[in-house]
């Protein structure tokens, strides 16, 4: 057991901001294990993601389709979430800044570029629009700008590889 093994099965909600320092979404997941800089956690399906830091105030929450692994790293500037959409394996990668975690809830920036990757065809890039527009209106640094194109090359690299956690197709 890892030192915090004591967290295990507990729910870890996600908080994710954008660069301006709004909201943006309560993901709720299961803290399973840390494994150097990365933070493996499970989602569940049907529980519910909403635009709210507590779930209760959204109106209009959505429920996660698929349980299946979410993959949060320390030092890496996206994370991962496998599941299965109509019976195909997906993965899931949101570009966003490296995640935090402070005991009780993880926390990062989503910087709106996505890679979808069902595995059974090739992958593909969303939100090039919305990254554009908000790196103008919500003044991404240059050298975020950078970190975020630069990360999207390294996750289709390691998709094309196969590498983990993109081993499991
Ligand atoms: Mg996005």
């Amino acid at each position: 057991m890892d030192a915090h093994g004591a967290y295990l099965g507990r729910p870890m909600p996600i908080h994710i901001t954008k660069w301006d320092g709004s909201y943006h979404r309560r993901w709720p997941v299961y803290y399973v294990q840390r494994k150097g800089t990365l933070y493996l956690a499970q989602s569940r399906a049907g529980e519910l993601v909403t635009r709210t830091a507590e779930a209760a105030d959204d109106p209009n929450p959505w429920p996660i389709p698929s349980s299946g692994p979410v993959y949060l790293w320390e030092d890496r500037w996206y994370n991962v979430a496998r599941g299965l959409r109509n019976g195909r394996i997906r993965y899931y990668v949101n570009i966003a800044t490296p995640v935090t975690f402070d005991g009780a809830s993880f926390h990062c920036v989503d910087l709106d570029l996505d890679v979808s990757w069902f595995t059974d065809e090739a992958p593909c890039v969303l939100d090039e629009d919305e990254f554009l527009d908000h790196a103008e209106r919500m003044r991404y640094p240059a050298d975020v700008i950078k970190h975020a194109r630069a990360t999207v090359d390294e996750v289709l690299t390691m998709i094309a590889a196969r590498a983990f956690p993109f081993d499991r197709a």
